[in-house]
């Protein structure tokens, strides 16, 4: 299967909790005013890996706590992000992705293949950047309008849980 990436972190502390493997995909067609990744918008560009030679350049420190899905727009690629997401959990680690689809989409839409990647996730950043919401210094997040969401309780309770540290 071929993923298509805009970069790769081995060893980040910005895009969740703990050391993570932030994986970059490229395309994205929410196009926020004040995106930081516009270089990430043509789904075009990047670069195109085997997903196995992915799974070859992503690191086995112990100290790694997860994955993070991010971009561009990780949703686009619902299939190799999927497949990301379980290698990760068979290695027991946790899964981060942030996506500009907010929640409630993601669900009414019900598209199979993201709704499994859904599933795989243990917490969702969701929602567009928002330049008048952006709060400097925000854990994890850009704007205040991005909700950092427990998805494995948000679907059993069948209501939005918020997940904090
Ligand atoms: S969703 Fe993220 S990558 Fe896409 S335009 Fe918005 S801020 Fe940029």
């Amino acid at each position: 299967m071929q993923v298509r990436l805009a970069g790769l972190s081995r060893e980040s502390v910005t895009d969740g909790p703990g050391m993570r493997v932030t994986v970059f995909f490229q395309g994205c067609e929410h196009h926020c005013p004040g995106c930081h990744n516009p270089q990430t918008w043509d789904r075009d560009g990047g670069s195109a890996y085997d997903l196995a030679d992915v799974f070859g350049l992503l690191s086995d420190n112990p100290m790694i706590s997860g994955i993070t899905l991010s971009g561009g727009e990780p949703f686009l690629q619902p299939e190799a992000a999927l497949e990301l997401a379980k290698e990760f959990h068979v290695r027991g680690k946790d899964v981060w992705a942030y996506t500009g689809f907010l929640w409630e989409h993601l669900l009414k839409e019900n598209d199979p293949l993201r709704i499994a990647l859904l599933r795989e996730c243990d917490v969702l950043v969701d929602g567009p950047f928002k330049q008048a919401e952006r709060v400097p210094g925000l854990f994890f997040r850009g704007s205040a309008n991005q909700r950092m969401i427990d998805v494995k309780s948000s679907l059993q309770q069948d209501k939005l849980i918020e997940w904090s540290l």
